[in-house]
């Protein structure tokens, strides 16, 4: 599950990983994300991968070669 993330500034946690401005894939389920509230505060959080980014993850890693999202 990906639950929201919460802003420790405002307190808001509507902050959707997909919304991320940056993103460091750690495993290939799990990154950790950067969002930024509408208060302006950076949140940076380990999360999931959410299922319908992953594919985009595996394809933007393949075409780095970051060494993941490869066939077994
Ligand atoms: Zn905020």
């Amino acid at each position: 599950m990906s639950a929201p993330m919460r802003c420790p500034n405002c307190g808001s946690d509507v902050l959707d990983v997909h919304d991320y401005e940056s993103m460091i894939v750690v495993t290939s389920d799990h990154a950790l994300f950067t969002v930024r509230c509408a208060c302006g505060t950076r949140v940076s959080s380990l999360r999931t991968i959410p299922l319908d980014m992953r594919e985009d993850v595996q394809f933007a890693a393949i075409e780095v070669g970051a060494g993941m999202g490869r066939e077994r």
